[in-house]
């Protein structure tokens, strides 16, 4: 998988146009609009869409390593690409077969290669995704749906929005679906500017969105069967591997830092090349771990009950948890096998860019909240 043509081509772009790029894109939080481009026009904005679409059909674990090698150039890049597949997977998985979706995966996925963004988090919901205040309205083939959110990143730059919302006005707040707005169906009302610590290029403010199109743009089946199925495994997956192609840029410069100092004094192994030696480990067992569940995935793919299950449910939070929580440490130790080149942001050996980004993993959906969730199972969860 990691020497697919998806996964090189965008090693390639993560290399020669995204790394060039990522100082900028950080300084001043900005969107990647020249990586976007590359992967455009090299066709791997449709990675996630089936063959029978035309796309490229890749699994989860080929989606992993392209949003790995991409974040290993571009922390922010990475991240939008792992966002765009989760919500290409999303309508993949559960739009395939009707005739609007058919068509959309068709003409604006594959043959222009649009990009997706995603509205879950609201205005009075406090982080939980899983329920919702706004609520789509449908009158007769026509709807319309207008959401106060917290956080959308690329939401200026996106050529369609996958926004979630109650089923019906009179619907419980976890009674949800996902509906598509295209470009032209839209507005979203920028509230403020994203001046954050980390992740910069992902250009995520609020913004109030406001949206009509047709009445079949509402996603088939329930956003409850959609997010267990694919937007829980899709986001933690994904960006678990791309956590970790940030933790391995970092470490990277480590080693390149460690090999030059022994190349000062030959026949003599550097001290801090012992650190490196320990940080490796826990870089393997990060990406084993984040490997082993889109493996698994594939597997699973089509299995509902598998994927709506306890055990699955609970080694996704552990997955998300862990690597979330591994990438900042990881990236601290580079910064101390460095020293002050490492601390330096005009230093080529810098990490500031990829600590910094790092440090919004535990936050995208909070830790503690999906920790919380873990709990409650655990005390009911039979281990087989
Ligand atoms: C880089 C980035 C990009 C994003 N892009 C998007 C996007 O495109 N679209 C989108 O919809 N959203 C996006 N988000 C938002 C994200 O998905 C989360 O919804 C948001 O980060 C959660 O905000 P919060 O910290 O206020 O949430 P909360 O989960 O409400 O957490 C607030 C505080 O409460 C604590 N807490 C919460 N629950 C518990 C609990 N059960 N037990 C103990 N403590 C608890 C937390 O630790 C935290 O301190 C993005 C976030 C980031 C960082």
């Amino acid at each position: 998988m990691k020497n697919s043509d998806v996964v090189r081509g965008t090693a390639a772009i993560a290399a020669e146009v995204a790394a060039k790029h990522a100082a900028d894109v950080d300084k001043v939080s900005r969107f990647p609009i020249e990586t976007f481009e590359a992967l455009r026009k090299a066709k791997l904005l449709a990675t996630a869409v089936p063959k029978e679409y035309g796309g490229q059909g890749a699994g989860m674990l080929e989606l992993g390593h392209q949003c790995a090698a991409l974040a290993q150039g571009c922390g922010s890049s990475g991240m939008v690409l792992a966002m765009h597949h989760i919500q290409v997977a999303c309508i993949a998985r559960h739009g395939a077969g009707t005739p609007y979706f058919d068509a959309y995966m068709r003409e604006h996925l594959v043959e222009r290669q649009e990009v997706v963004a995603s509205i879950t988090s609201e205005n009075g919901t406090f982080g939980d995704t899983r329920s919702s205040i706004c609520a789509v309205e449908i009158h007769g083939d026509q709807m319309e749906l207008v959401k106060d959110a917290t956080t959308v990143s690329y939401g200026q730059h996106a050529d369609a929005q996958l926004v979630t919302c109650r089923r019906t006005a009179d619907s419980p707040a976890s009674d949800q679906v996902m509906v598509l707005f295209e470009k032209d169906q839209y507005t979203l009302e920028q509230n403020g500017v994203w001046d954050t610590m980390g992740m910069r290029g992902t250009c995520s403010p609020g913004g109030k969105f406001s949206g009509k199109g047709a009445a079949v743009q509402v996603l088939p089946g329930l956003y409850a069967d959609s997010s267990a199925q694919t937007m829980v495994p899709y986001s933690h997956i994904l960006w678990a591997a791309l956590w970790t192609g940030i933790a391995s840029d970092a470490l990277g410069k480590a080693r390149e830092f460690v090999r030059a100092e022994a190349r000062k004094k030959p026949g003599t192994v550097p001290d801090k090349a012992v650190r490196l030696a320990k940080a490796m480990v826990e870089l393997q067992a990060m990406r084993h771990n984040w490997e082993s569940c889109a493996i698994e995935f594939d597997e699973l793919a089509g299995d509902k009950s598998a994927l709506e299950g306890m055990a699955w449910a609970l080694r996704m939070n552990q997955l998300k948890t862990y690597a979330s929580e591994t990438a900042p440490k990881l990236v601290h130790e580079a910064l101390q096998i460095i020293g002050i080149m490492a601390y330096k942001n005009d230093s080529k050996f810098s990490v500031g860019r990829q600590y910094r980004d790092t440090l919004s993993a535990a936050l995208m959906v909070s830790n503690d909240r999906i920790a919380s969730k873990s709990a409650s199972m655990l005390l009911v969860f039979k281990d087989d």
